[in-house]
């Protein structure tokens, strides 16, 4: 029998998107994290379900985040299985008073935890948060295979990448037209990482991270998914067209602009000025 939390429209919407992540491909193991931003109102229903008996430490302190809930996947756990046991495989946490801990309200059964990657997670949400005027509720990370292998040989930098992945669908530009974020390799779930990606997040919705995946960010599960997705779809094009042996034409810069004053959208302006992104 599902408890009623389990009907809610958050834990069928991240069964949807990790079930959907999947089937992408993108998240193979355990690979790849989500976590949704909820309101006190979308718990409110719920609150004889939820439970207050135990913290795990974040590691670092996110005052901003203070009293905050996030529905996120726990470590180690497989994105396929989020369908079987949404309990098991999910938590619902909310970032203590100090900003230092993570009371865990529901979910992540036999002493699972939050992902590793928690820390990208809180301080990407805060970045978000603060360019989208609180609108920003969800930061999604997984293995998308084409860009991880564009990482491999493309210049490792936001313009080039940018600019790259605009010419190879028209609707790139428009959905992502601040860009997409790099970094260098770093570990994966460090304090580190974290905090560089945060900073990247606050200039693009996308950050690519070299050899190992992406993070995108959004108002909805949806729209994250959505954004990555598009990225993605850009990139196997763009594998596909250096596997024929390179581009022989493409859209070009003032068709770039034209596309963004139809769409009304403000290009990142150093991946516009970078006609060569290939060497
Ligand atoms: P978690 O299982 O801890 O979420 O880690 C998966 C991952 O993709 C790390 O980058
Ligand atoms: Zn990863």
């Amino acid at each position: 029998m599902k408890s009623p939390i389990e009907e809610s429209w958050f834990i069928r919407a991240m069964i949807k998107a990790t079930t959907d992540m999947w089937l992408k491909g993108w998240d193979e193991r355990n690979g790849g994290n989500v976590s949704l931003r909820l309101l006190a109102e979308d718990i409110a229903p719920f609150r004889s379900s939820l439970t207050e008996d135990r913290t795990v430490a974040i590691g670092e302190t996110v005052a901003e985040l203070a009293g905050q809930y996030f529905l996120v996947t726990g470590s180690g756990k497989y994105f396929r299985n989020v369908q079987l046991d949404p309990e098991e495989n999910l938590g619902l946490i909310e970032v203590t008073a100090d900003g230092a801990s993570a009371r865990i309200l529901w979910g992540f059964k036999g002493k699972a935890v939050p992902t590793s990657e928690l820390s990208a997670h809180l301080k990407s949400h805060r970045s978000r948060q603060a360019v989208t005027q609180g609108a920003s509720r969800v930061i999604m990370h997984c293995h998308a295979t084409n860009l991880i292998a564009l990482s491999y040989v493309l210049d490792l930098s936001a313009a080039a990448l940018t600019r790259a992945l605009w010419e190879m669908s028209t609707e790139c530009l428009v959905v992502f037209p601040d860009g997409i974020g790099v970094l260098p390799w770093m570990v994966p779930g460090t304090a580190t990482i974290g905090e560089a990606t945060a900073i990247e997040m606050q200039k693009h919705p996308l950050v690519l991270w070299p050899f190992h995946g992406v993070f995108g960010s959004g108002a909805t599960l949806d729209e994250a998914f959505g954004l990555i997705d598009t990225a993605e779809k850009a990139a196997e094009v763009l594998v596909k067209v250096l596997s024929m042996g390179g581009k022989k034409q493409s859209i070009a810069t003032q068709e770039l602009k034209d596309l963004a004053a139809r769409f009304q959208v403000k290009p990142m302006p150093e991946a516009l000025a970078t006609e060569k992104w290939i060497s």
